[in-house]
């Protein structure tokens, strides 16, 4: 019993040690990553109550189709563009969020501007390259 114990052992390091090999400059999980596992999850869920055909194959070609994305995100070697895209998402997320401040991206130089919510219109001037514009607050 302690030998075939012993292989398994032997054979889950060898496993991790192949996997991190692997893994190695690829760019892995992250948070945009886990949300994208829901939807795809949430739509696979979805699709089993939905008596419709063709819904439910719609349902059923995103979830694999974001789960694709997933896997291609997790493997793939271009770290960055992956980073920006998960700050994106985060920022979305932020901005969701936010309840007391309402959020604009310069005209201009696109730079994202916070201000309070419930103003009014009010002028907004851009920390960055200094555009002025107004935006119902
Ligand atoms: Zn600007």
């Amino acid at each position: 019993m302690k030998g075939i114990g012993g292989w398994l052992r032997n054979l889950a390091t060898r496993f991790l040690a192949w996997f991190q090999r692997f893994m190695q400059g690829r760019y892995g999980g992250d948070k945009l990553n886990i949300a994208l596992v829901w939807v795809s999850f949430g739509a696979f869920l979805i699709s089993l109550f939905i008596p419709f055909k063709w819904v439910k194959l719609a349902l059923i070609l995103i979830y694999y189709s974001v789960l694709g994305v997933v896997i291609f995100r997790s493997l793939s070697r271009n770290t960055y563009k992956r980073y920006q895209e998960n700050r994106k998402f985060l920022r979305i997320i932020e901005r969701i969020r936010d309840r007391e401040h309402k959020h604009f991206d310069c005209p201009r130089c696109r730079q994202p501007v916070r201000v309070p919510r419930g103003k009014g219109k009010i002028a907004i001037t851009c920390p960055k390259c200094k555009e002025k514009f107004t935006r119902k607050s």
